[in-house]
């Protein structure tokens, strides 16, 4: 994480810290994913295992978001309507 992010930034990406998995539900903490590098406010709140999992996550063969049919604006949808 670079230090250049404003406090809104950082208490932006806290709140999608504090929110279920987007994919899964899975309870919080989750981590924010980026879908574009640097980008703070289209980051999506997602669960270890839809994030970084090799074999369920974006950054991993993706099969919890293909059963659910689910990319990452969609992701986002639901990350944006917790948030609001
Ligand atoms: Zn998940
Ligand atoms: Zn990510």
């Amino acid at each position: 994480m670079n230090n250049k992010l404003t406090a809104a930034e950082r208490k932006h990406l806290a709140r999608v810290k504090s929110l279920p998995c987007s994919v899964c539900n899975a309870p919080p903490p989750s981590s924010a994913h980026h879908i574009n590098q640097g980008q703070q406010y289209t980051t999506v709140a997602l669960c270890y295992d839809c994030h970084q999992g090799s074999m369920m996550g974006w950054h991993g063969q993706k099969r919890a978001w293909a059963v659910r049919k689910l990319d990452e604006l969609d992701a986002l949808d639901v990350t944006i309507g917790r948030l609001a």
